[in-house]
């Protein structure tokens, strides 16, 4: 009896204590951390371990997924795309910055905000309506302006169930360069055509007409005109092409500095001559060579911008008028290569487009005088790959004075 009440009591006991044990794990559990088992004894210490090893295991997993998953969205942050990420019904679930600053979106407060609401451009509506995203698209930015216009491409990339990832690209300067490019291949063919249209009268004109000597004579010395227009042109484009397309000169090659304006007022007494009527009224020509030295550089190139300067003015000032071209030293040891007409001068709007390739302002003063509008544009590609800077100053009715301005290290003083 007395065994019978031991055994009760002790079973009691355990029973009490096993509970207990089963009571903290429990309470443990509930807490859901992974930190130290409540029990390390028997049967409870055994599956509290168990499960602190299960827990730790899956916050190991949910920390390495929640890393991976901020690399991820560090990426796409990253992206110089705008990424927008839309749920079945069109709503914004995550934005980027740049898409964001590419839509005028705020990538927190538009979030579960319909993307159609927001997007008014009249082209996206109608491809948003379409449903049909094989194609890009190109919307003008909203924080387009006037005078800072931002083109956008986009395209919806369909994923998951009736999910969209809408992608996007700043595609300004591309567009800004295409426009550029159609602009010069019409210029080109425009001025291309005319002189060949006139060349093929006259080939015509000697083919089937029964011609004096002496009008035949004039009809080809006028085709020659036209040739040589044509071949200037052509020249003036591939030295065009080859200043872009080549590096900047080095400071090897050197032109002195006298040498340069000899060979400058050679050429443009030259043309003062050829394109004068009368030889007694003509344009006064003056070069002045004030500094002692080289100009380091394309030589060839040098002399073409120079030169270009020169004929621009004999060409655009009447007779009776006045032209002066120095090359001088300036205080920071650059030289300045100045030229000053007393023409017509430039109003103030045209300044700022003379360099634009073909951009003229009178355009039948310009072709008859020989002229390809790409001579200040081969200029100002001159400077820049010297490092140099081109002025213009001008009135209309007053004159004009362009200026080449050398930096210091591309001048060599004779010491
Ligand atoms: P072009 O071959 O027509 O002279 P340029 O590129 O050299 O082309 O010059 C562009 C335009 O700038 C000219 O068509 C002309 O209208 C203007 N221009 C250039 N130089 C002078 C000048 N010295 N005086 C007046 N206008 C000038």
């Amino acid at each position: 009896m007395g065994a019978l009440a031991g055994v009760i009591a002790s079973s009691s006991i355990w029973f009490c204590f096993d509970s207990l044990l089963g009571v903290r794990v429990l309470r443990w559990l509930r807490r859901g951390k992974a930190d130290g088992p409540p029990v390390e004894l028997g049967v409870w210490g055994e599956i509290s371990d168990r499960v602190s090893r299960l827990l730790r295991q899956r916050e190991r997993v949910g920390t390495d997924s929640v890393a991976r998953l901020n690399d991820f969205v560090a990426a796409l942050q990253a992206s110089p795309n705008g990424v927008v990420l839309l749920d079945a019904h069109g709503r914004i679930e995550w934005a980027n910055q740049t898409a964001a600053n590419h839509f005028g979106l705020d990538a927190r407060r538009d979030l579960q905000q319909y993307l159609g609401n927001l997007l008014r451009d009249p082209a996206f509506v109608a491809y948003w309506a379409a449903r049909d995203f094989s194609h890009e698209l190109t919307v003008s930015s909203p924080a387009s302006t006037n005078s800072h216009p931002i083109q956008l491409s986009l395209q919806m990339h369909p994923y998951g169930e009736g999910r969209l990832l809408m992608l996007s690209r700043d595609v300004t300067a591309f567009k800004w360069a295409e426009a550029i490019r159609r602009d010069f291949v019409a210029n080109v063919s425009h001025e291309i055509r005319t002189p060949l249209t006139v060349l093929s009268g006259f080939v015509e004109t000697l083919q089937t007409l029964p011609l004096k000597q002496c009008e035949r004579d004039s009809y080809l010395a006028m085709m020659s005109v036209q040739a040589r227009r044509m071949q200037v042109l052509v020249s003036d484009l591939l030295t065009l092409s080859n200043l872009e397309g080549s590096l900047p000169p080095d400071f090897a090659e050197h032109i002195s500095a006298a040498e340069l304006m000899a060979q400058l007022e050679q050429e443009g007494r030259q043309l003062l001559h050829s394109q004068s009527d009368v030889p007694e009224i003509t344009q006064s020509l003056s070069f002045e060579c004030l500094l002692q030295g080289q100009l380091l550089g394309a030589t060839s190139e040098i002399f073409s911008a120079a030169s270009n300067l020169v004929s621009n003015a004999i060409r655009y000032t009447p007779a009776g008028g006045s032209i002066k071209v120095w090359l001088r030293g300036v205080p920071d040891g650059g030289a300045e290569f100045s030229v000053e007409d007393t023409g017509p001068g430039i109003s103030a709007e045209h300044i700022p487009r003379l360099t634009e390739r073909f951009y003229r302002v009178d355009r039948s003063r310009s072709r008859d005088s020989g002229g390809t509008g790409l001579g200040l544009a081969i200029v100002k590609h001159v400077c820049q790959r010297h490092g140099a800077e081109l002025s213009i100053a001008s009135k209309t009715g007053e004159g004009s004075r362009f200026a080449i301005v050398f930096p210091a290290d591309r001048v060599l003083r004779n010491s």
